[in-house]
């Protein structure tokens, strides 16, 4: 079926876990944004430079960049038939700049963690720096201490994953990016799952709102 997902959630609550799970599941591109300004930094390109400094002290990169970056992205041909887009929209002014564009969203998926398990998780998480796929030391070790199972790269723990620099982007997702649940309530399109569950439990649930889509 298609379909244009979102998964909405403070950062840690499992976003790109599940997106990993739903690409294999449902075959959908999976679009993020924070990946997409990762290989930007480490290539050195303009946008990379510009993003550069928000992201290492956890602010938000500002909206009209981000919104070049998607439309440029969703006009892909492998987005056709749906795509599920992780960590982007995270302002009412990039929500608004993908209905303005004729972007049709099915569902919005809230993945709803409590501040005080982001941290802890947070604390725990590694990140691929060849692929960008996540680990946690406890609840999901890769095969190999610190080499990813996908693509053999080296995991290490993002910068903005220190525990300061989490609780910056707590602060901003609760101030800028949560106004979303309504604006996607309003819309009747918000699904709210309990992101504290492990990840094959979140993606039960997950899997649940989807199927009230058909
Ligand atoms: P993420 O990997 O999604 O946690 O993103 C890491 C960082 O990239 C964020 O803390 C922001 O600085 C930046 N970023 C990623 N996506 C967006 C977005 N949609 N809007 C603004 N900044 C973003």
């Amino acid at each position: 079926m298609f379909m244009n997902l979102i998964l909405l959630g403070a950062p840690g609550a499992g976003k790109g876990t599940q997106v990993e799970f739903l690409t294999k599941e449902r075959g959908l591109p999976s679009i993020s944004t924070g990946n997409i300004l990762r290989a930007a930094i480490k290539e050195g390109t303009p946008i990379g430079l510009k993003a550069q400094e928000y992201i290492s002290s956890g602010r938000l990169v500002p909206d009209e960049v981000i919104i070049g970056i998607v439309k440029e992205r969703l006009s892909q041909k492998d987005c056709e038939n749906g795509f599920i887009l992780d960590g982007v929209p995270r302002t009412i002014g990039q929500a608004e700049a993908l209905e303005k564009a004729g972007i049709e969203i099915t569902a919005a998926i809230l993945l709803d963690v409590p501040d005080n398990m982001i941290e802890q998780r947070m604390a725990g998480r590694r990140t691929c720096i060849g692929c960008g796929a996540t680990y946690h030391v406890v609840t999901k070790p890769p095969k190999k201490e610190n080499v990813c199972d996908e693509c053999g790269g080296e995991l290490t723990r993002r910068k903005d994953d220190d525990p300061e620099t989490v609780r910056t982007r707590l602060k901003v997702y609760h101030e800028e990016t949560e106004p979303l649940v309504d604006f996607y309530r309003e819309r009747g399109k918000l699904f709210v799952v309990d992101g504290s569950r492990s990840p094959e439990e979140t993606n039960a649930q997950v899997l649940e709102a989807l199927e009230k889509l058909k």
